[in-house]
């Protein structure tokens, strides 16, 4: 990813009010964050655990979405693979990550949901930088395209939600 700064991050967010995106707490500074290695910046707000946010290069621009994380009972849950990065995880390592559609949908109530990590490091995952706890199948894509498929699944989350507005507008 390019070098974001904390402002342009804050004027990116689809999902929220300018007043939530105002009060949401940054990652680390953002010259602490490893732009290189990511395809994707998603952190969890350190002062608000259930709140997520994950923020991405989408066709020309950046696009950046707030989301609520939780881990269901392991009864309930469906899936312990990220459905971003297709990392393998333990209960602990893995949520699910929700966001509220961006425009009328959203202040309908309308969400769109997926797994994933719960660090939102699938960009380390991929790169091995970062270990996951459990190990992994044997993977049969190359390392470019394991890159590739993370920023697909990353562009048809977002793109999910950003079209909950404007399907709502043509329906409009
Ligand atoms: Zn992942």
């Amino acid at each position: 990813m390019q070098t974001m700064t904390a402002a342009e991050i804050r004027n990116c967010l689809a999902n929220t009010s300018k007043g939530e995106a105002q009060r949401l707490t940054l990652p680390a500074s953002p010259e602490l964050v490893p732009w290189a290695d990511l395809d994707f910046l998603g952190w969890r707000d350190a002062k608000a655990p259930g709140r997520a946010y994950l923020v991405t290069p989408l066709d020309a621009t950046v696009v950046g979405l707030a989301l609520s994380a939780t881990v269901p009972p392991r009864s309930l849950m469906r899936s312990n693979m990220c459905q971003f990065c297709h990392t393998m995880h333990d209960a602990a390592s893995i949520a699910l990550f929700s966001a509220r559609l961006a425009g009328a949908a959203g202040r309908a109530g309308n969400t769109a949901g997926t797994y994933a990590c719960t660090d939102l490091a699938c960009s380390l995952y991929i790169r091995d930088l970062r270990k996951p706890f459990l190990p992994q199948p044997q993977e049969t894509l190359t390392a470019p395209e394991r890159v590739a498929r993370l920023r697909l699944k990353v562009a048809a989350f977002v793109t999910r939600v950003l079209d909950g507005s404007s399907g709502s507008r043509r329906a409009a």
